[in-house]
């Protein structure tokens, strides 16, 4: 089968193979891989993914974009390997449900992306004898996502740096307990902090003997299992053959988890409409109503935390399925179709107000526990429907992503319901389990030497 090519979305830098756009991460010109084409499935293969298994439809689906870079038999293992968790889909009422994307072993969405990027990888670097480390910034998730995922791989160290006091304990506790090839430091700062050194290391060209890669929501490699899951969800849910469609609702932050949609959607799934709901940082809604984009600076802190970003990262990469030109900064050298952009998308700001309500509400009213990202998701679904409900009946389905499970925000939870949200399996046992991380100032020349000595 023939490769397809994969573009930057500056257009600077010759296209890659899969392979390549996934060990890179972003793009030499700083922009974000995209395939060159994006392919289809036909109606008759989504619908046989009403009987297939989980993993299943992720082979189907990846394999389009892996193909002729590696061998079925083995990308069918990964896929196995990687989805061994339940997906469910929570009634809430009609036809409207709850897709929890929060079995897996961090109790994040994320692990769905982390665990495939991780084992592809890996794949890659045997073939090649190479090894890699894996540098990563984390406000709460990613971290956790990517240290689980890649625990105990060979060719593959990873380092986290996590801001001190910005992780809930729980969150701290899913990285630091792992030891083995991953490697946990606290920063004395702020997300952008860390974000700011890992940056820093990528760029130095004393650090290139080190093979650094970056598993943040930018590589290509997380985009492509986030496909699966929206494939998964309509094919549960969906009745009757030839004209069912599907309303998401996807509460957004950096624009990885909605990318997948977005994505989804071009390759034949009958998406009506996204609903792109995000919190008090509201860049994205006004760009859609203005055309004029203002990023956030500085980020507002949110409940839901991890999607207090003021300039999502993967914008890039939807300004360029509508025909635009975003570069990594945020600035427009050509406009993105604005007019299509608002006939496939619905966006809204949610306030941290309306998030606890919310939580509350879908509490009392349908016995459904949501945690705050969540919660915004479904906020974005009823603010869609006061302003275009009009035109739906009882039979649309609309599904609503829950990106994290809720007992990873206890607190929240405990302070508008008044118990404690029961632990999953995987958090389990978290407490009590011993703790190793380092502690170092926010100060580049320090990271690069403990790099240098380390590694
Ligand atoms: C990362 C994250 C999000 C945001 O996803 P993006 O792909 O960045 O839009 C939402 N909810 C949770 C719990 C997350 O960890």
């Amino acid at each position: 089968m023939e490769q397809i090519p994969y573009y930057s979305t500056n257009h600077q830098s010759p296209d890659v193979t899969f392979r390549e756009a996934l060990l890179l991460g972003q793009a030499p010109d700083k922009g974000l891989y995209l395939p060159m084409e994006i392919p289809r499935l036909s109606p008759e293969v989504i619908y046989s993914f009403i009987n297939k298994p989980y993993h299943e439809i992720a082979f189907e689906v990846s394999r389009l974009f892996l193909q002729g870079e590696i061998p079925e038999d083995k990308l069918k293992q990964i896929t196995k390997d990687a989805y061994t968790y339940a997906v469910p889909l929570e009634p809430v009422y009609e036809r409207k449900y709850i897709l929890r994307l929060d079995q897996g072993p961090t109790a994040s969405f994320k692990d769905f992306a982390a665990r495939m990027m991780g084992r592809l990888m890996q794949y890659y670097l045997t073939l090649e004898n190479r090894s890699l480390l894996i540098l990563t910034a984390t406000s709460g998730d990613t971290g956790s996502a990517i240290a689980n995922a890649f625990y105990g791989l060979d060719n593959i160290k990873v380092v986290v740096l996590f801001p001190e006091t910005e992780v809930t304990n729980r969150q701290r506790k899913q990285m630091t307990t792992l030891g083995k090839n991953v490697e946990v430091i606290a920063i004395d700062g702020k997300f952008d902090d860390c974000q700011a050194l890992v940056k820093e290391a990528f760029a130095d060209p004393e650090l290139f003997h080190l093979n650094l890669s970056s598993a943040n929501s930018i590589n290509i490699g997380r985009l492509v299992p986030q496909i699966v899951y929206y494939f998964y969800a309509f094919s549960r849910l969906r009745k009757g053959l030839p004209d069912d469609d599907v309303i998401f609702s996807v509460p957004s932050g950096n624009f990885g988890d909605m990318m997948g949609g977005m994505m989804a959607m071009k390759m034949g799934l009958p998406v009506k409409r996204f609903i792109i709901a995000v919190n008090e940082n509201d860049e994205f809604p006004l760009y859609m109503k203005t055309g004029e984009y203002r990023k956030v600076e500085p980020s507002r802190n949110c409940i839901s935390s991890a999607m207090n970003v003021g300039h999502p990262s993967n914008l890039a990469r939807l300004v360029s399925l509508y025909g635009g030109v975003m570069d990594e900064k945020g600035f427009i050298s050509k406009q993105a179709g604005l007019e299509l952009m608002q006939k496939e998308l619905y966006s809204v700001s949610i306030s941290d107000k309306m998030t606890r309500q919310t939580i509350q509400d879908t509490w009392e009213k349908h016995n459904v526990l949501l945690e705050p990202h969540g919660a915004v998701g479904w906020a974005g679904l009823n603010a869609f429907l006061e302003d275009e409900g009009g035109q739906f009946d009882k039979d649309q389905l609309f599904i609503s992503l829950e990106t994290a499970h809720p007992a990873k925000f206890p607190e929240e939870i405990q302070a508008l319901l008044h118990f404690d949200p029961e632990l999953p399996p995987s958090l389990q046992g978290l407490e009590e389990k011993e703790e190793a991380f380092g502690y170092m100032k926010n100060d580049y020349a320090a990271f690069k030497r403990h790099l240098v000595e380390r590694y």
